[in-house]
């Protein structure tokens, strides 16, 4: 998912490569396991019904929300450094707020983290992020949008003009002779080599220092910093996973357990087109497994955490880039300040582009995030 305000680039990059978008219905419910929810949003994160219609608790939630969305620029504690918990801490938000709502909502979306990683966070990049992601108004900018006919639609777009892609192969090694790069490629049957000019990397941090030996003990530790969770996710037709009565039943599903919370995403409502007649959900970082005759695919994800050390394996990936005769270049989600998203990946991309010299397309910029 992605919007005009947070994937400022992703936006215009869709737009020139003609990929087709719909919005999405952002109906949510939050329940603790097996129960009934106890509360259901709209796009918003603000209930529907009048504060006197509400329980204690979601009073509780809406007011530390608006609290927490009114005040992002200028609350004490945001900006200066601190770690999401502590700024919770300093700014007394209750506890109902943060273990009903917002971790919830974190751990399985935007973040994909555990709560030990949130806690983690630095507040101020988090927040600023989640603000142009909800925000206080829902102006078009902020409305959350997903590709119409899903990622391999993008992928063949945005590959349509390279000339030379080799799938089911890995680069085995690469290495630099006489400034160029020298990569073994291993397809399963057998091994070629090929040289370059210059090497993309866009493997995650943590696989590329698997194939690059001659990386300096700086670039491996800084590529080593970046850490990463596993995510397990589940398309399966068990309703257990959901809120117990189907008429709570929202598009995002968060259940909550005192330590940890899923979020199951009811995918025939996901896709309208969706090609399944009974029931089919998505489970990001299931709570409870799910029986093997109920799962249709199973998958571990891994995304980067960004904690108070990020800043500085940031900044030593651009300035790795800013050294003369450059060759191997490191791209992607995590190489990049903010919260491992889309844009960011992409904002990594257009860094790499201008510290090799390659003409960036006028509509994207680093600067629009
Ligand atoms: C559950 C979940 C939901 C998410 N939802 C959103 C969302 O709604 N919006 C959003 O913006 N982001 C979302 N993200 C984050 C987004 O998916 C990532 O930020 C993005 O995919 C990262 O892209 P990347 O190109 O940096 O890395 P990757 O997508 O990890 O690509 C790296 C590639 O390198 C390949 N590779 C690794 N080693 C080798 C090798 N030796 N040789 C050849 N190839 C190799 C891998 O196979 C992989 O294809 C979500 C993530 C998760 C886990």
């Amino acid at each position: 998912m992605f919007n005009n305000a947070e994937w400022p680039n992703l936006v215009r990059l869709y737009d020139h490569i003609g990929v087709e978008y719909v919005p999405v219905d952002l109906s949510k419910s939050y329940s603790f396991f097996g129960e009934k929810s106890f509360l259901n949003l709209d796009a918003s994160y603000r209930p529907k019904l009048s504060l006197s219609l509400l329980s204690k608790n979601v009073r509780q939630i809406s007011a530390d929300a608006d609290k927490m969305m009114s005040q992002v620029s200028d609350l004490p504690g945001v900006g200066n450094g601190l770690t999401l918990r502590e700024y919770l801490n300093v700014n007394q938000f209750s506890d109902t707020f943060v273990f009903e709502f917002l971790y919830p909502s974190l751990s399985s979306t935007v973040c994909t983290c555990s709560y030990q990683a949130l806690d983690n966070y630095p507040a101020s990049l988090l927040l600023n992020s989640l603000a142009g992601i909800i925000g206080n108004d829902l102006s078009d900018s902020r409305s959350l949008m997903r590709t119409r006919f899903g990622s391999l639609d993008v992928a063949r777009r945005l590959a349509k003009n390279v000339a030379d892609i080799r799938f089911g192969t890995t680069v085995v090694s690469a290495t630099v002779e006489s400034n160029q790069v020298k990569i073994v490629f291993d397809n399963g049957e057998r091994q070629s080599e090929a040289s370059f000019d210059h090497l993309i990397v866009a493997t995650q941090a943590n696989q590329s220092s698997q194939f690059l030996p001659a990386l300096t003990e700086v670039e491996r530790n800084t590529l080593n910093s970046f850490q990463y969770e596993n995510i397990e996710t589940i398309i399966h037709t068990d309703e257990s996973q959901m809120p117990a009565d189907q008429s709570n039943w929202a598009h995002f599903n968060f259940v909550i357990c005192p330590e940890a919370s899923m979020c199951s995403v009811w995918m025939n409502r996901f896709n309208h087109d969706s090609p399944f007649d009974g029931n089919v959900f998505q489970t990001i970082s299931p709570i409870n497994d799910v029986a093997d005759e109920q799962v249709l695919t199973r998958e571990t994800l891994q995304r980067p955490i960004v904690n108070q050390a990020s800043a500085k394996a940031w900044e030593a990936i651009a300035s790795f880039h800013r050294e003369p005769d450059r060759r191997i270049w490191f791209c992607g989600s995590y190489a990049t300040s903010g919260v491992p998203l889309l844009e960011s990946g992409l904002v990594s991309s257009l860094n790499v582009a201008e510290a090799i010299g390659i003409e960036i397309p006028e509509l994207l910029s680093p600067s629009l995030v």
